[in-house]
């Protein structure tokens, strides 16, 4: 009931500070590890929590960016398309973008510096959202294939995933940086996925070199976690440590 009620403040252009200071996410990191790759949460019931994030799609269709509250589907064909807000996600993360800091990444500044230097951010063990935007001399993603039932599970799903490299390319980078603690929620640590500025392609971020690239973070202190009551989710085996499978995936 708390959901729809936030779902129709915020359709009605208010968002509660609290919203807008959230990152709200459904399902867990695990369960996609898992295979479960069908949720019930649409596409507009997600722009209903926020207006940028990433995550995926029902069976496993592809990585999703949403830029300025439009989401985008990355397909493993390379190409991008613009799904209907009644299409679903097994597993997304959202929040309402507004930038606490920003600064400029120096050139020739990569992915991997990048991770090194997230303590310097003075909000150590609280999540944080990025936009990056501008120019990179060098971009490589990945996007998942569309699975069919019966599922395998994540890693060997994305065993033979297309990766696609740009160069000299201008497009934006979203996503989060989360604490080692939400392992198994979440992605401990980056997680990005690109789109190029004429939002033609893109994907989920494998590395990155910067030449001129507008760094902006949001705190988000506050985490609403939507967890599936399918039987699927439910059956699923969520224990363990995942660590080299996560590490296998998404990196
Ligand atoms: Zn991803």
């Amino acid at each position: 009931m708390i959901l729809i009620g936030l779902a129709t403040l915020c359709l009605a252009g208010c968002c509660s500070v609290e919203q807008r200071e959230t990152l709200y996410q459904t399902s867990t990191l695990h369960a996609l590890l898992e295979g479960v790759y069908d949720g019930e949460t649409t596409l507009g019931m997600l722009r209903s929590q926020g207006d940028m994030g990433i995550g995926t799609f029902n069976a496993l269709d592809g990585e999703l960016a949403m830029v300025d509250g439009v989401v985008y589907q990355i397909r493993a064909d390379g190409k991008v398309y613009r799904p209907g807000d009644d299409e679903r996600t097994p597993f997304a993360c959202v929040t309402s973008f507004a930038a606490d800091r920003t600064w400029r990444l120096r050139t020739g500044e990569t992915f991997e510096m990048l991770r090194g230097s997230v303590g310097k951010l003075e909000a150590g063990n609280l999540p944080l959202a990025f936009v990056l935007e501008g120019t990179f001399s060098y971009v490589k993603t990945r996007a998942a294939p569309r699975q069919s039932k019966p599922y395998k599970k994540l890693a060997e799903a994305l065993a033979h995933q297309p990766e696609f490299e740009f160069h000299s390319v201008h497009g934006v980078m979203v996503g989060f940086a989360l604490p080692e603690y939400f392992a198994g929620i979440n992605v401990a640590g980056y997680h990005l996925h690109f789109l190029t500025e004429d939002r033609r392609a893109g994907g989920h971020v494998l590395a990155f070199t910067a030449e001129d690239v507008r760094v902006a973070v949001d705190v988000t202190p506050n985490v609403h976690l939507a967890l599936p009551s399918d039987d699927t989710f439910r059956r699923a085996n969520l224990g363990g440590d995942r660590t080299k499978e996560i590490e296998a995936v998404e990196r």
